[in-house]
């Protein structure tokens, strides 16, 4: 017998029915999530996206050729997350879990649709289903030994890791959709009975199934259909929670690593005609930030590896470059019911000590998994407080020293060879 399974396998058609529509429900409550993001987003200055798709196709494989590769070696390939042990393993295992259990149910759904088409146009059986069914469940696994480890690191709770109590329910439910689907898979091995290589493919569900040795057909049949509902209600619980938890970076990340510069942490040189014409220099409202930058917010899952490498913190200065982004996205919330009077300043929630606490060194550009500029955000906010005169600490006696005596010291003129030994010739002129 060639091994496969129904899709919809003990669930009848009411039962289908009422499944698509808690999926519509569900994908509705993620699209109105991402729809109001998406609204703050497009208050920022404009990156136009037109100019990416326009021209021939490789002047555009050349201007999305590098967002691209970032998709696929910072997104995919996790580039910027691996290296830090315990955490790189949890998002790794996790990640990877993860997608292949999304590319799987995907896959399931076509087929699903295939077959609906014309049962020929069928594909889940044979080969393709002993691989996918052996997959499935070991990446499956993978999840949930991920879940696991960030449940462990969580308990652990890294001062540099933001901490809220949603992190937990996220965790919980992808715990509960792992265990879930394999007692799903374990009951319908029970009232299905498959045989040979259509049962070993699935070796954590057949060795989960010996739990329920003795249970009839009918038993295993409706403890099935009340697992499999379960499954399906975390899962759409789990799309529906996508834009109002921290998983939103699994948006938000992806579209800053495609629109993020190839190049981060360099201050953009701003023309006399720029400053007349905006009326600025610099950042002093959150609107003055691109769309880019904005979603880049977004993006921040507070993961603390900026903060961990920051020299500004470590020297216990008023700086951590997660606060910076977490306070500049508090900001950006506001442009959600904003009237004239809603403080859309960043400068009302971040200190100028903060501002000029930084050492401009890149660090945490460096280590960001999704690409957050943070030292541009600051040089930008910078820039205005200088222009307003609020230049201050040692940065401002810097400059006042550097235009009185061309050092930032202050020595006269007169001691400038003061260093040079009396015994050392004089150079040659
Ligand atoms: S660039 Fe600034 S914020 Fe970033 S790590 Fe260096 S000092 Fe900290
Ligand atoms: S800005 Fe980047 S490195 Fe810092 S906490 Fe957010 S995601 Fe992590």
């Amino acid at each position: 017998m060639t091994p496969t399974r129904e899709t919809f396998g003990n669930i009848s058609t009411s039962s289908q029915v009422v499944f698509y529509v808690v999926a519509v429900a569900s994908m509705a409550v993620f699209g109105y999530g991402i729809w109001r993001r998406f609204r703050l987003w497009r208050q920022g200055q404009s990156i136009s996206l037109k100019q990416l798709a326009t021209g021939t196709v490789s002047q555009i494989a050349t201007k999305i050729g590098p967002g691209l590769r970032r998709l696929l070696v910072d997104g995919l390939g996790q580039q910027r997350v691996r290296g830090r042990g315990l955490p790189s393993w949890a998002h790794g295992l996790m990640f990877a879990g993860f997608m292949m259990l999304f590319l799987g149910t995907t896959l399931l759904e076509i087929n699903h649709l295939a077959e609906m088409v014309s049962k020929n146009l069928g594909f889940h059986h044979g080969l393709y289903y002993i691989i996918y069914e052996l997959t499935l469940d070991l990446f499956g696994l993978l999840f949930i030994v991920g879940t696991s480890l960030f449940f462990a690191r969580r308990l652990w709770k890294p001062p540099s890791v933001g901490h809220r109590g949603t992190d937990w329910l996220v965790l919980i439910l992808f715990l509960a959709i792992g265990i879930t689907g394999y007692f799903v898979e374990a009951l319908r091995i029970v009232w299905q009975q498959p045989t040979g290589i259509g049962a070993q493919c699935s070796p954590v569900g057949l060795w989960l199934s010996s739990a329920f040795r003795g249970w009839t057909e009918g038993q295993a049949r409706a403890a099935h259909l009340t697992v499999w509902w379960v499954h399906a209600l975390l899962v759409f619980g789990f799309i529906a929670a996508i834009p109002f938890t921290r998983l939103f970076h699994l948006i938000a990340g992806p579209i800053n690593l495609f629109l993020s510069k190839t190049v981060l942490g360099q201050l953009k040189p701003i023309t006399l005609e720029e400053a007349e014409r905006d009326g600025r220099i610099g950042v002093s409202d959150i609107r003055h930030l691109t769309s880019q930058q904005l979603v880049s917010l977004d993006a921040c899952m507070e993961c603390g590896r900026c903060e961990d490498v920051c020299p500004a913190f470590a020297t216990q200065k008023p700086l951590s470059p997660k606060r910076v982004i977490q306070d500049l996205k508090g900001v950006m919330e506001h442009l959600a019911d904003a009237t004239p009077d809603t403080p859309l300043s960043p400068h009302d929630v971040i200190k100028p000590e903060t501002l000029w606490s930084c050492t401009a060194c890149s660090a945490c550009v460096f280590v960001c998994p999704v690409r957050i500029d943070q030292l541009t955000l600051i040089l930008d906010m910078r820039r205005h407080l200088t222009s307003e005169g609020g230049l201050s600490g040692t940065a401002a006696t810097a400059l006042r020293r550097m235009q009185s005596s061309a050092n930032p010291w202050g020595f006269p003129q007169s001691e400038r060879a003061n260093w040079v030994p009396e015994s050392t010739s004089p150079p040659p002129n």
